[in-house]
């Protein structure tokens, strides 16, 4: 990918320790490119702890705004001159806009999450779902879909993670443990199941127990997975063979990246648009629809 600098070029980047693995200054660049933005997007190791410094070198050095990744999104919030409501909601900033000496906090998760379900045509209120984890994206998974009418049950392995979420709006979340039975139990009655852990994942041997839990789900649940590599998990093969429809977590990526690159530029962007370059830039295909059994 070749980006034209020039003098007048705004720099944005992605903060974390570890980030060097970060997939979004592939991401960004390539919209950037796409739309013939004037910005180039870096990544940025920054120790953890450090992000006071950082916000001061940033700020000297003319960055537009970052990402933040594991493990600087809750230490940002304290530090921002400004939060918006998720961001204050998840106790979590993942995009900062540097502007006029001060420091604005947002939290693109949550509603990049909304606006992948939109596309798929599924919306959250008045349905029972199961949430599978309980970790950073779950929390934003939940407390968005709980905002927008979804009564939730959080199986987690760690049950006392799930309890912590539950304590947010203890008469709309259930708990639950992650044993076979227990996921089956939680499955029998949900309208949609999504997989927040990070089983399934490429690159960590973790993977489901088993997938009879899935057995217990009705006809016409929808179930989808937060992992978008690879692009089908084990779950979403395991449950399309079950006659369910299902998505991956590309619609979250294309979405949260979409978002920050708005709060970034003040430019509005066709996300449309923006998953078969973001598809194209990760070397998948473009454009990935639910999948139908
Ligand atoms: P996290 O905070 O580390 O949470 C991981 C979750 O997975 C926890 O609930 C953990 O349970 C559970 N888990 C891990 N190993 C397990 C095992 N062997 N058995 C049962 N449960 C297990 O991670 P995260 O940031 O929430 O991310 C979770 C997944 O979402 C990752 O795969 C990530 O790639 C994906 N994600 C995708 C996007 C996207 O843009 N599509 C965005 C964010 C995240 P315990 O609490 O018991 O440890």
């Amino acid at each position: 990918m070749q980006v034209e600098l020039k003098n007048t070029t705004k720099k944005l980047c992605v903060i974390g320790e570890p980030v060097l693995h970060s997939k979004s200054p592939v991401i960004q660049n390539a919209m950037i490119q796409a739309l013939g933005l004037d910005y180039i997007y870096l990544c940025q190791p920054v120790p953890r702890g450090a992000c006071r410094q950082w916000l001061e070198l940033a700020a000297f050095a003319g960055y537009a705004g970052f990402n933040a990744t594991m493990p600087h999104k809750q230490e940002l919030v304290a530090l921002m001159d400004e939060l918006d409501e998720d961001a204050r909601l998840f106790g979590a900033v993942n995009t900062v806009c540097l502007r006029d000496g001060r420091a604005y906090g947002h939290n693109t998760d949550g509603e990049g999450f909304l606006r992948a379900l939109a596309d798929e045509e599924i919306f959250p209120e008045g349905r029972r779902v199961v949430v599978l984890g309980a970790g950073g994206a779950a929390k934003a998974v939940v407390l968005k879909l709980m905002a927008h009418g979804a009564e939730v049950t959080v199986c987690n392995r760690t049950e006392e993670k799930a309890r912590l979420l539950h304590r947010y709006r203890p008469k709309q979340i259930r708990t639950a443990g992650f044993t076979p039975a227990q996921l089956r139990r939680a499955a029998e009655g949900c309208d949609l199941l999504i997989n927040c852990t990070s089983l399934g994942m490429s690159g960590t041997a973790g993977q489901f127990e088993d997938f009879s839990f899935l057995d217990g789900l009705k006809e016409g649940v929808s179930v989808v997975d937060l992992i978008y590599a690879p692009e089908e998990t084990r779950l979403l093969a395991e449950a399309r063979a079950r006659g369910h429809r299902t998505a991956n977590g590309m619609g979250l990526l294309v979405h949260q990246a979409v978002l920050s690159l708005e709060h970034f530029t003040g430019v509005g962007l066709d996300a449309g648009a923006m998953k078969p370059v973001i598809a194209r830039a990760l070397g998948g295909k473009a454009d990935k629809k639910q999948k139908k059994p």
